[in-house]
């Protein structure tokens, strides 16, 4: 039984200058690569669904499937939403089961994101759930924004943590999410500042292709949760790629031909798991 929350494993980690990895999941596979990478490296783990995934018409059935993944580890694992964008849908994710989420107002007006944060907290925390709140906004690579990164300042973050009550907290400091087009400019001097006024575990998104000394950087600075999605899905899409073109078009039973991308993405993950818990 180790179903956690994000209170049972990221203050510790911030503490020890350690971060958990967040993987964004999106069926049994890439699940399945997630646990097999975290028990192997004997490190806690969040198994994590992209807000898009709650209009699913089977969205409890995944829930159920990570929580019992999670019953079953040998390390602790926590069962997040990513990016929620709406109170139904934090609600419908405590509803599936989910032992954390995620609700992200950084689009909003500051007040308002800290309004709306707040309720989402108040609701997350009664019914035993950890929630993650956003500010300064983390955009996607190649769009505008991505180009002129507005960072968040030390004074909003402490504010915003303090009045919300969200157990972690996501702010940008220069990456975005996706692939990177050009080296990112990740401001590690200012993750040191907010770091030095917010004491919750921050939480570092868009670690896709993110240079990996500036990754280890930030988490000896606060960074206790890392959000990774494009690199290892990608690592099994690709995967899987090949085993099609070895197929050739003939048949091979699906379970058989998931074998080789999940084995590849479990290798990436435990390099970035091994990274994460050792920076
Ligand atoms: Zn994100």
């Amino acid at each position: 039984m180790a179903l956690v929350t994000f209170n049972d494993i990221l203050p510790q980690a911030r503490q020890a200058g350690r971060a958990v990895g967040a993987f964004n999941i999106a069926n049994y596979e890439t699940a399945k690569a997630v646990m097999i990478a975290a028990e192997a490296e004997q490190q806690p783990v969040i198994l994590q669904v992209y807000h898009r995934l709650m209009s699913d018409p089977y969205i409890s059935a995944l829930g159920a499937m990570m929580r019992n993944m999670a019953e079953k580890a040998s390390v602790p694992v926590a069962v997040h939403l990513d990016h929620g964008a709406t109170f139904e849908q934090v609600k419908l994710a405590i509803d599936c089961g989910f032992s954390s989420v995620m609700f992200d107002g950084s689009q909003l007006p500051f007040a308002e994101n800290l309004e709306q944060t707040r309720s989402a907290a108040e609701y997350a925390h009664r019914h035993g759930v950890t929630i993650e709140g956003e500010i300064g906004h983390v955009p996607l690579n190649g769009t505008e924004a991505a180009v002129n990164i507005p960072l968040s300042t030390p004074e909003e973050a402490a504010a915003f943590a303090a009045e919300t009550g969200v157990d972690a907290l996501a702010v940008s400091i220069g990456t975005a999410h996706g692939y990177y087009r050009e080296e990112p400019k990740i401001a590690v001097d200012f993750a040191q500042q907010i770091s030095a006024v917010v004491a919750i575990p921050l939480v570092l998104h868009g670690g896709s292709g993110t240079p990996h000394e500036k990754v280890k950087a930030v988490i000896k600075n606060g960074f206790a949760k890392v959000n990774v999605a494009t690199e290892f899905q990608h690592t099994f899409q690709l995967r899987l790629q090949d085993e099609l073109q070895k197929q050739d078009g003939k048949f091979l039973p699906l379970d058989k031909l998931m074998l080789a991308p999940t084995d590849a993405a479990v290798k990436h993950l435990r390099t970035l798991i091994h990274m994460f818990s050792h920076p």
